[in-house]
């Protein structure tokens, strides 16, 4: 029996780079001895990210106790978002978050922001990888889906994939300058949707494919938006009587409200029993 790993402490990183990789998507490469371990199978795993309080250069990180995680004072405590890998490469020890750049002045968030002005050598500490291994079960057919906050850990596991893999993936943008172009299995399928707000286009999407005849099992990875994920949980459960199993659907925003105020939202319908 495999022991479980201890809790390693969060890491305080630094900017190694910074690049624009599409009109609203930012790579932010961090990287320092710190770094150092970091463990290799993580593409797409979530990572909690702590920036520092408008008042510092470094954000003051919790530290993990003998009691459990002990937070620095609410005045001095970092601003807490979560994130995915998007790559790490332990040869040259470096870790890609890619943020969406969201709105803009009170429209924009603060990790929106800090990831718009993060100049080599600014500091952010992160904890973590965790979530759910697999992101993706394995199975005859696959349907990605989400929006561009979902495209790191899309992409992440469009490149972990075997060669073989089949199925479709869905991506939403607010713009067509966003699309990328993905590592990805030939015969998975990659369709980009440019969003219109009357409309709930990626729902529409998954609803107009079906799997090919003869598949066995089907999984699915579905994140962004609270409205679209939970529509979409919610019909590929009715349709294809997928489980928590083999359908990961985890909202990782909802419109019109801050990280602070959905977080317990979020939970709640992570916790539901499927
Ligand atoms: C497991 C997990 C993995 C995630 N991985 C990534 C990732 O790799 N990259 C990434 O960019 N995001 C990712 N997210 C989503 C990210 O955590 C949220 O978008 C977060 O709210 C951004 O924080 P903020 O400080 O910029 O904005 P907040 O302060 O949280 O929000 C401020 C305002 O902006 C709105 N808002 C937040 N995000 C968006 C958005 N994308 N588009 C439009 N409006 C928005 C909010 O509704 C709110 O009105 C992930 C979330 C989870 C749960």
């Amino acid at each position: 029996m495999s022991e479980k790993p201890a809790r390693t402490p969060p890491r305080l990183l630094q900017v190694v780079r910074s690049q624009p990789i599409a009109p609203h998507l930012q790579r932010i490469t961090l990287g320092g001895e710190n770094l150092r371990g970091f463990p290799l199978q993580s593409q797409g795993a979530h990572i909690k990210i702590f920036l520092p309080r408008a008042h510092q250069q470094q954000p003051q990180l919790p530290q993990l106790t003998a009691q459990g995680i002990q937070w620095p004072p609410a005045a001095e405590r970092p601003i807490t978002r979560t994130y995915s890998v998007r790559a790490y490469r332990p040869d040259s020890n470096e870790l890609d978050v890619e943020f969406v750049l969201h709105g803009e002045g009170e429209e924009s968030g603060p990790a929106a922001h800090w990831a718009a002005n993060a100049q080599v050598g600014d500091y952010l500490g992160i904890a973590g990888p965790g979530g759910p291994d697999p992101l993706l079960a394995a199975a005859d057919w696959h349907l990605l889906a989400g929006d561009m906050t979902a495209l790191p850990a899309i992409a992440a596991l469009l490149e972990t994939l075997p060669a073989n893999a089949r199925g479709c993936v869905f991506i939403e943008t607010d713009l067509a300058a966003n699309e990328l172009k993905l590592i990805h299995p030939a015969n998975m399928h990659i369709q980009w949707l440019v969003r219109e707000p009357q409309r709930e286009r990626l729902v529409e999407a998954i609803k107009q494919v079906a799997p090919p005849r003869g598949v066995s099992s089907i999984s699915a990875f579905i994140a962004g938006e609270n409205l679209a994920v939970v529509s979409i949980r919610d019909y590929l459960r009715a349709s294809y009587g997928l489980t928590k199993k083999n359908l990961y659907a985890i909202p990782y925003w909802r419109r019109g409200q801050d990280e602070e105020t959905y977080h317990q939202e979020r939970h709640r319908i992570m916790d539901e029993v499927y």
